[in-house]
């Protein structure tokens, strides 16, 4: 039995003899563990598929329990990453955070498309990386399903508010009333526009856009910590070597 669909390669994790054993995102069913027979010699048909952020059409083999990659027909082997160290540094982490929050065997389409473009952009080369991982964190926010509330209603009561004092934890804005105690960062209305506006518009128009560098790092912050406690991941590792570039 053959299954096909298209994939993108998160991870080559280890390999054994000849070998290469893949983490890869598929658009069918979510994340899967596949092996590439005989992929770590050059010679191999599989060599050029068996990396990280190869995208391509996958055909893979499920008669064994481990499925194996039959054949892979390349659309963009997206190389120009791996040969830059600042492109190479973010495109670990892009794929690091798909990673942790994709699901083996289930398929999750929007996520699939957002990787794929994000991936696709970054091996462009030319627009403002930390933008692109501002709008990735953002809309990861949105496809993992803890999309935060930015309008002037308080998460806590319901009340309308004018301030904008934002709750990692509770997930949206909280009244005057309710923020004793809680973990708020105080935003202004321009940063929740930008915050919207990031949310809302494809990546493709997002990283079109001038966004003052104060802003991007900011939202890079607020929403790293937002995934991190509401998708319970307690380390992102591509994020040290990120910070010191
Ligand atoms: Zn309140």
């Amino acid at each position: 039995m053959y299954f096909e669909t298209d994939a993108i390669v998160l991870r080559s994790n280890k390999s054994i003899n000849n070998d290469i054993f893949l983490t890869i995102f598929t658009k069918k069913a979510g994340k899967m563990e596949v092996v590439s027979n005989g992929a770590k010699s050059s010679k191999s048909p599989l060599s050029a598929c068996s990396k990280p952020f190869v995208f391509g059409r996958f055909i893979l083999n499920t008669k064994s329990k481990m499925m194996k990659v039959s054949s892979c027909d390349i659309y963009d082997s997206h190389f120009r990453i791996a040969d830059d160290l600042n492109s190479l540094a973010f495109g670990n982490y892009f794929i690091e955070l798909c990673n942790l929050t994709i699901y083996p065997n289930i398929a999750d389409t929007e996520h699939f498309k957002l990787i794929v473009e994000i991936i696709h952009l970054l091996s462009l080369q030319s627009i403002d990386y930390n933008l692109l991982r501002a709008a990735y964190l953002i809309k990861l926010a949105k496809i993992t399903g803890h999309k935060p509330h930015f309008d002037n209603t308080c998460i806590h009561c319901g009340d309308s508010t004018d301030k904008y004092h934002f709750s990692i934890h509770s997930g949206g804005m909280i009244c005057s009333k309710c923020i004793e105690g809680t973990d708020h960062i105080k935003l202004n209305q321009q940063f929740v526009s930008i915050m919207s506006y990031l949310m809302e518009k494809d990546v493709r128009v997002i990283v079109k856009t001038k966004i003052h560098p104060n802003y991007t790092i900011k939202i890079i912050e607020i929403f790293e910590k937002f995934l991190m406690v509401h998708q319970g991941i307690a380390k992102i590792k591509s994020k040290d070597f990120l910070d010191i570039l």
